[in-house]
């Protein structure tokens, strides 16, 4: 059978956004507030900072995404401790750390974690049942690409 990685009842989620989308994250988060305190909040330094004055819990921040918070973040889901991502990235507005974004997406789904950049998408991921229980998620096998040869 294929690799599986267990993601528990509760999750653990991160959220980022680009300053402006972070009045739109903001919101969403305040509408789904219930939901979210049942899972585990990380954030990139400034989202989490305005997440946690919005939501009044705690949430685990990381540096500012521009420095360093987004790679932490991308650490984080090739290490299997993050299970969600919630990004809102600005598709009008060069950042500048492209880069980091990029990499951060790439990740996500090189991992295969469930992925929402917009707030449609980051409100069928909420209400979906997997949300409330245990789900395996497939977990990419890379056997074949670490014994290539050189
Ligand atoms: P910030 O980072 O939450 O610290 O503003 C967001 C981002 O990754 O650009």
């Amino acid at each position: 059978m294929a690799a599986v990685k267990k993601l528990g009842k509760r999750k653990r989620v991160a959220l980022v956004a680009h300053d402006h989308r972070k009045a739109d994250l903001i919101d969403w988060a305040e509408y789904n507030k219930t939901v979210l305190a049942r899972h585990e909040l990380f954030a990139t330094g400034t989202t989490g900072k305005l997440l946690e004055e919005k939501l009044d819990r705690p949430v685990r921040k990381l540096l500012s995404g521009p420095l360093g918070g987004d790679q932490q973040i991308g650490s984080m889901i090739a290490e299997g401790e993050i299970d969600m991502l919630i990004f809102f990235w600005d598709p009008m507005e060069a950042q500048p750390h492209d880069s980091d974004v990029k990499a951060l997406l790439r990740l996500g789904v090189a991992w295969n974690i469930p992925m929402a950049c917009d707030r449609a998408t980051a409100d069928f991921l909420l209400t979906s049942p997997f949300m409330h229980e245990e789900y395996e998620a497939a977990l990419p096998d890379y056997s074949e690409y670490l014994k290539r040869p050189i």
